[in-house]
């Protein structure tokens, strides 16, 4: 299972109906978190997502997507955690997060370490077992100041097996069966062997889902997302402050479905809006749509669940 679930979706400051920056990724029973604007703590019990995560992934400091660390630590050390915690940002997550995550507390009681990343890194297996099955592409953004996104790319999958076929070719249901679906070779009783080519299918992707931050539309955004199953794309502005959006390094929904039609993403989901779209957000949708048909906007508490596309 991989699911999304938006805990803020307001650019700059809260509204009433919309927190600042925060989204929550659970894959496998694991929790990622992507920015932490203030309030994200109490928005995460609303939308019951688990405390329980090691990593949360920053794109720039911009006060509203980072502010909410401080109180989240805080609450991490008075339920006695124990677990470290790994906060990635850009260039300046040290000195930054090194400050914040200070702030009001003694001394946090569980070790929380800061990893400064680049584009074009990948961060692989983080020990223990996670992140086993994907990694994680850091790419750069247009938003002044070093910005990056992320991008969630899972390991390819085994080919699709076909018992009719293991059946065919005289392989006896059981153990065997699983060493084919591996790509495994086995050798039957009769003393043949049988190759899994045939029987199991051409591998298959695994699933992509990006994760932009604030940016100006670019290049290297369309290069992260190309095929991807989710692209969670920032649309600060609608078309008529489109002169605004180039100004202060955000985009507009229109821009947003040209970079979700370029990749030739799957699915589109708009967030960070403005907050004369707080109400609705149907103006953006619209405009988006006109460009890329999959487009929908986030609003705080939705989920979205992200299928294998085969
Ligand atoms: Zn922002
Ligand atoms: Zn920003």
């Amino acid at each position: 299972m991989l699911s999304v679930t938006f805990l803020g979706t307001s650019a700059a400051r809260p509204t009433v109906e919309r927190n600042v920056s925060a989204m929550s990724l659970v894959r496998e029973g694991e929790t990622l978190l992507f920015e932490c604007g203030e309030g994200t703590q109490r928005q995460m019990m609303r939308y019951g997502v688990s405390f329980a995560l090691s990593e949360i992934f920053f794109t720039h400091f911009h006060a509203d997507h980072f502010l909410g660390v401080i109180g989240l630590i805080r609450t991490l050390g008075l339920q006695a955690r124990a677990e470290p915690m790994r906060l990635y940002g850009p260039k300046g997550a040290k000195k930054v997060l090194g400050q914040a995550i200070q702030l009001g507390v003694e001394r946090v009681p569980f070790e929380v370490e800061i990893r400064e990343v680049k584009a074009g890194e990948v961060i692989r297996d983080a020990g223990s077992g996670m992140r086993d099955a994907y990694e994680i592409h850091v790419f750069g953004t247009e938003h002044g100041g070093g910005s990056v996104g992320y991008a969630l790319k899972e390991h390819e999958r085994p080919g699709r097996f076909d018992p009719d076929k293991a059946r065919a070719a005289g392989v006896p249901e059981g153990h065997l069966w699983g060493k084919l679906q591996k790509g495994e070779s086995v050798g039957l009783a009769d003393g043949r062997t049988v190759s899994a080519e045939g029987i199991v299918g051409p591998k298959r992707p695994g699933r992509l889902v990006v994760f932009t931050g604030d940016t100006r539309p670019c290049a290297a955004v369309v290069d992260a997302a190309q095929g991807a199953d989710l692209l969670i794309h920032e649309a600060t502005f609608g078309e008529e402050e489109k002169e605004r959006a180039k100004e202060t390094g955000h985009s507009t929904a229109r821009e947003a479905a040209q970079v979700a039609l370029a990749a030739k993403a799957r699915r589109l989901v708009l967030s960070h809006v403005s907050a004369r779209y707080s109400i609705s957000a149907e103006e953006l949708v619209k405009e988006a749509r006109d460009v890329f048909r999959e487009t929908t906007v986030a609003k705080d508490g939705m989920a979205i669940e992200v299928p294998f596309a085969d």
